[in-house]
């Protein structure tokens, strides 16, 4: 079964909307297994929507459109995909009664322009909005499915979980799994990945970056749902060996909440120091529940001074090394170990970019220093990117440092 999406209005082809819808439809799809390779947006033109809808016809076997159901002019989507396949109109009065119905209970006049949203193509069937008044509609035709859906993201998105799910998935069971991994690259993650030769014919691998981390995601399709668990956990028991080190979760937990977790089980308190984080890890950390638990506090020394008003970095050093040397970094988690008592102490000092940086020190070198009462280590970072996704990976990074520590304690 293939797919395309169709998102009319002319709001995105002006660029005034950006089409989330698409992004999110996508996602779903490929989730769900399903092959979508179009993606295709038109204004709100009856004769462009004419085109792009017999265009979608010829190649894909489910169309789902989002926009064009309201009552007013300018929405034609299945005025237009009646006439296309050859359907007529018919006017279902069921619908204008439930219509009626939630304007009443809003307190409302229905205008003459909603009884519109009563109409559907003969053969068709009504999908249920359940947040707004448009109601989508589900054609099955010649062995294609046209789904239409309203605009607006929310009533899309509800209409879409509650309903078109089940309208698309067949008799098929769809599985998905996902094995979390930091700190190897999406590269040669996916050439040792090719090197396992993963070859199961239900089931998809595909791997997914962001800021240092790799999902490597399992979609599996087929019609028994043993056999693609069977499948999924060959596949998973083969990936926890391979990427060992590397893997720090399944399916939706994400670093903070494993490293939060760990924290908490070893019973250790942590302290952080950050300066070109400027407080992302430490936000990162407070976002999970139980946050409270094991982090104590969290300093963000972005001067010299407050570098040596904080965490008594020696001025020496400062002159000596600069503020992203080694040097600090150790002085920043020693100064903070000395006056609190801490199990782990992380401090983080880089260069963010653009600026800041010399012949020496180039934009995206960072020192994190990772110090227990009777150790530490400090780990030399060079990341390439803008301000945001240097701040970013340096967290993700410093994150998987302490994961590794707690993995590590005993
Ligand atoms: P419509 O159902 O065409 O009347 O669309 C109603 C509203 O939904 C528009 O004004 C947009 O704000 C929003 N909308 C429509 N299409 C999209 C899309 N593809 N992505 C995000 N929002 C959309
Ligand atoms: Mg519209």
């Amino acid at each position: 079964m293939k797919a395309e999406i169709i998102t009319i209005g002319t709001e995105i082809t002006i660029g005034s909307t950006l089409n989330t819808n698409a992004y999110y439809l996508a996602q779903k799809l490929f989730e769900l297994g399903i092959e979508n390779h179009y993606q295709t947006t038109v204004d709100d033109d009856a004769q462009r929507l004419k085109d792009v809808i017999s265009i979608a016809l010829n190649r894909a076997d489910i169309i789902i459109t989002t926009g064009g159901l309201g009552p007013t002019k300018d929405d034609m989507t299945k005025e237009v995909i009646a006439e296309v396949m050859g359907l007529e109109l018919e006017h279902n009065p069921e619908m204008e009664k439930h219509i009626q119905d939630m304007f009443t209970r809003i307190g409302r006049c229905m205008s003459s322009n909603n009884r519109k949203q009563a109409t559907k193509p003969e053969g068709s069937i009504f999908i249920e909005n359940s947040v707004g008044t448009a109601p989508g509609i589900y054609i099955y035709h010649k062995e294609k499915k046209i789904i239409m859906l309203p605009g607006p993201p929310r009533e899309m998105r509800t209409m879409f979980e509650n309903h078109v799910k089940d309208l698309i998935q067949d008799d098929y069971i769809m599985l998905t799994k996902s094995v979390n991994t930091v700190g190897i690259g999406e590269s040669s993650l996916e050439s040792r990945l090719n090197e396992l030769n993963l070859a199961y014919e239900n089931i998809n691998i595909a791997t997914f970056a962001r800021d240092g981390r790799v999902e490597i995601k399992l979609i599996g399709k087929g019609l028994s749902r043993q056999e693609i668990e069977r499948d999924m956990d060959e596949i998973i028991a083969r990936l926890n060996v391979e990427f060992r080190e590397y893997i720090y979760g399944y399916d939706n937990i994400s670093l903070e909440e494993v490293v939060v977790n760990q924290l908490m089980q070893k019973g250790l308190k942590i302290g952080l120091c950050e300066s070109c984080t400027g407080g992302l890890v430490s936000s990162m950390i407070t976002r999970v529940p139980g946050a409270s638990n094991v982090l104590d506090r969290a300093v963000v020394t972005y001067s010299n001074e407050a570098k040596m008003e904080e965490l008594n970095v020696k001025s020496s050093t400062l002159k000596k090394y600069g503020a992203v040397s080694e040097e600090t970094a150790y002085e920043m988690a020693k100064g903070l170990m000395e006056k609190v008592n801490l199990d782990l102490v992380a401090s983080i000092t880089g260069i963010a970019g653009p600026t800041g940086a010399n012949e020496n020190k180039p934009v995206g070198l960072v020192y994190v220093c990772i110090m227990s009462k009777d150790r530490h280590k400090v780990i030399k970072l060079n990341f390439n990117g803008n301000r945001i996704q240097i701040q970013n990976r340096t967290a993700i990074n410093v994150l998987d440092e302490i994961r590794k520590y707690c993995r590590d304690f005993n």
